[in-house]
């Protein structure tokens, strides 16, 4: 099976469009939450999202937030800036739909996050001591995870010792070792300096990742953000991937 990895789309609906038609076809679509949060488009990418064929979608910490399932003082000024609005604007359809969302879910050999597995909504995994002490809290061969905006992979072939950290190159297809936590990176807000659009192709038989990236018209996004008055930083922030 051909399955499209995506991840953290925060509401920017032309990033997650040109990730679409970029992917070609594909038997399912994977997504690992943070559907709303930052961008201009929250109903647009819900909808968008809620109406691929054969999706499995997880919560994300921001789509929780929007539903007030997630206290508004968890974030900063600016990303509270941006949720009030996401909660003015979600409408109660796609509020249901989110609302509908679980925060793990296995598929065969495989987990489905947002955060880590040890703490589905909330656990940034950062760095290589929180990545392996993680890797206690599944039992699937792969996890999947989102919630940092950083493509990486992070495999552990031995239990006593640490997991190793990669961070693939776009285009490279990586076969996958028995264990491993692996990040596509974010569609609508990467954080690794390269504004481009990030995804990842996993092919399940033969258990090969390939971690793509994709530009996108990002003033298109920033002016529609500009037009509904979110943080002029988050606007900011888009065109050079940070
Ligand atoms: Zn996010």
């Amino acid at each position: 099976m051909r399955v499209l990895v995506i991840s953290d789309i925060h509401a920017n609906l032309t990033a997650l469009d040109t990730v679409l038609n970029e992917a070609g076809n594909v038997d399912a679509v994977w997504c690992l939450g943070d559907l709303v949060g930052y961008g201009p488009d929250p109903n647009e990418c819900v909808e968008r999202i809620s109406q691929l064929p054969n999706l499995t979608c997880i919560i994300g910490n921001h789509d929780a937030a929007a539903l007030k399932i997630i206290d508004a003082d968890t974030f900063n000024q600016e990303a509270r800036t941006a949720l009030m609005w996401t909660r003015h604007v979600i409408s109660p359809k796609n509020k249901v739909f989110l609302g509908s969302l679980a925060e793990r879910v296995v598929w065969e050999n495989v987990t489905l996050t947002h955060g880590s597995p040890r703490q589905p909504i909330w656990e940034y995994i950062l760095d290589i001591r929180t990545a392996t002490q993680n890797f206690d809290f599944f039992t699937t061969h792969l996890c999947l995870i989102g919630h940092t905006h950083l493509p990486v992979v992070y495999s552990h072939s031995n239990s006593n010792s640490a997991a190793h950290l990669s961070i693939p190159e776009p285009n490279q297809h990586i076969s996958l070792p028995d264990r491993a936590i692996i990040n596509p990176g974010s569609v609508g807000q990467p954080r690794d300096r390269d504004p481009r659009a990030a995804y990842a192709i996993f092919d399940t038989q033969l258990m090969v990742w390939e971690y793509r990236r994709v530009p996108y018209d990002i003033f298109a996004v920033q002016t529609r953000m500009r037009k509904v008055g979110l943080p002029e930083r988050h606007i900011q922030r888009l065109s050079a991937g940070w």
